[in-house]
């Protein structure tokens, strides 16, 4: 990965990739393995040197941070007494997956069997199976359903709170079955998740792809190269500029892998996107594709955080922080302990009256209170119970607030616009509120932190979703991969309409997968590779 200066960067690539994060870090291996073609990455964010990136228990800080932390807000939310969510994407080498939860979960056979259901041969799980498995390297080693020699780390966790153990025990009482393997036989049930680590360490996918590459006399990485726009020959895409107005060329192609907001805001200021929003902004359109921004879905979250009576859970007042900082020593030598936890610890799947043949609700146990995205900390101990919606029909954008590509994009998650989405949220609630309720929790419970009712109907808990839910920060969609007029990419991940230009991440998926969106983004990227290596050589 030697030098990091526009100057350097002035000779030929064949391949630009725009964002490390976790599709780009896995193009730059993948893209520069056989020697044959010489890639430039681009990254608008710092390296990813922070011991806290590094420090599964680092998440606290790095998400309530804004060094790695590209923190987006979206638009007030109309279902959601207008509140403002807090979306935080990591910018580093890694993108999200050097701040995530490393919570390793690939969706439901049945989610990519839809996308390709719905027009995208190859998309579905017969066809993307494999490159889940490419990616992966499971402690537990190789098995029908498991890899265990792909550059991805695979590990059980660690360290178990209390908490975790005691919330597996009571969603089992509450009828809900042990699951030691959400990625194996069947995805339904609940237990403790396997996550992106290595010897206690995270595993982003800059530590999986890219720094194990980094040698490559073919790879050429750039940090705080944030891209303004794409520039083009005819309806060729042949590079980009930067901010501050440097040019670099690409002569097969420019890869967008800037994730679910910023991959459909590069295609927007670079007039590629809605006529009549390009127009407002005085961008002249190079291409009317309206499809671009369009699509945008997450999963909505609520969490109920209770009071525990023991030490079962980490906690943010001064004695339990001294106690955290005295494992450094553990973490440090050992690579054990509680600095190795990832928050979210537990949880499982299971399904609301909506959800059909697979699960359409997630929890997440996490061993603390978490207020505001852990921006705020009150002492005490407690723990916080999530669930989430997995297959919202809601839909929102991505556009833009103004042509200065120094501006975040405007987000508008438009969750709750369908009914049916509530409804799945309420059950789910009422179903959190079941295992809470159970002996085994029910024996450490001090009381209600939030909500500080008793949701005893459907009305309280409407309100309680409508004043707490957030993001559980899985934004995909706003690039849909397609053959129809509001399509973006093709299923070779093509932008339609235009040479020399694809979009590789978060944003292509069809519709949101039934979990956790790293390793699906991943294994996106890994086929992405492969098709793009297929291609025929330069005319
Ligand atoms: C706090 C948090 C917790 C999460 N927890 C989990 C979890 O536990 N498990 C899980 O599976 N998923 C989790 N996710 C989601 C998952 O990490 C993302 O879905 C995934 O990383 C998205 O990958 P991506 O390649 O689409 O985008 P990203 O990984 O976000 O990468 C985009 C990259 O592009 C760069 N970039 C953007 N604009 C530009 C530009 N103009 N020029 C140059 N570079 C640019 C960004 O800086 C970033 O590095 C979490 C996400 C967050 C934020």
């Amino acid at each position: 990965m030697p030098g990091s200066g526009v100057r350097e960067a002035q000779e030929d690539f064949d391949y630009i990739v725009v964002g490390a994060g976790s599709a780009g870090c896995v193009l730059a291996n993948r893209l520069t393995a056989s020697g044959r073609h010489r890639v430039l990455l681009l990254e608008a964010g710092p390296p990813d040197k922070s011991p806290l990136i590094r420090m599964p228990a680092g998440i606290g800080m790095l998400v309530a941070g804004n060094k790695y932390n590209l923190a987006h807000e979206t638009e007030p939310e109309a279902q959601l007494h207008d509140r403002r969510l807090f979306w935080p994407r990591g910018m580093t080498l890694g993108g999200s997956s050097a701040i995530n939860a490393m919570v390793y979960i690939r969706g439901n056979p049945g989610d990519y069997d839809a996308w390709e259901r719905a027009g995208n041969p190859g998309w579905g799980w017969s066809g993307l199976r494999e490159y889940f498995l490419k990616s992966e390297n499971n402690e537990r080693g190789a098995g029908p359903f498991h890899n265990d020699n792909g550059p991805l780390c695979v590990s059980d966790l660690r360290w178990k709170s209390g908490a975790g153990e005691a919330f597996v025990e009571a969603a089992v009482s509450a009828g809900h079955s042990p699951n030691d393997d959400f990625n194996g036989e069947r995805q339904q049930g609940v237990g403790f998740y396997q996550v992106t680590q290595v010897d206690g360490r995270r595993c982003s996918a800059a530590t999986a792809y890219l720094h194990p590459v980094a040698q490559r006399e073919n790879l050429h990485v750039m940090t705080a190269a944030r891209v303004a726009r794409l520039c083009f020959e005819g309806d060729r895409a042949t590079g980009v500029e930067l901010l501050g107005g440097a040019q670099l060329s690409a002569r097969r192609e420019v890869i967008l892998c800037a994730g679910a907001l910023q991959s459909p805001q590069l295609l927007l200021l670079s007039g590629i996107g809605d006529e009549a929003q390009l127009k407002t902004h005085g961008i002249d359109t190079r291409l009317h594709l309206p499809g671009v921004g369009e699509n945008l879905q997450d999963h909505l979250d609520v969490i109920q955080i209770v009071r525990v009576n023991r030490a079962i859970t980490l906690s943010h007042s001064p004695w339990p922080t001294i106690k955290a900082l005295a494992s450094v020593p553990q973490y440090r030598f050992g690579r054990r302990g509680m600095l190795t936890t990832n928050g979210a610890e537990a949880g499982g799947f299971s399904h609301s009256s909506r959800a059909g043949e697979y699960p359409d609700l997630q929890f997440h146990l996490t061993s603390a209170p978490l207020f505001d995205h852990g921006r705020e900390r009150p002492g005490g101990y407690g723990y916080s119970l999530h669930v989430c919606h997995l297959r919202p029909e809601s839909r929102g954008t991505v556009s833009l607030k103004s042509a200065d590509p120094r501006d975040l994009p405007r987000v508008q998650a438009r969750y709750l616009q369908v009914d049916g989405d509530l409804d799945a949220l309420i059950e789910g609630v009422e179903q959190a509120r079941d295992i809470i309720g159970q002996p085994a929790l029910a024996k450490y419970h001090k009381a209600w932190w939030q909500p500080d009712s008793k949701l005893s109907n459907r009305a309280a808990i409407v309100d309680y979703i409508r004043r707490h839910a957030e993001s559980v920060y899985h934004p995909v969609g706003s690039c849909r991969m397609g053959n129809d007029d509001h399509a973006v990419v093709d299923n070779e991940l093509r932008v339609h309409g235009v040479r020399g230009l694809r979009v590789v991440d978060a944003s292509v998926m069809p519709t949101i997968v039934s979990g956790n969106t790293n390793a699906p983004t991943i294994a996106i990227a890994e086929r992405a590779a492969e098709l793009i290596q297929g291609e025929q050589p330069l005319e």
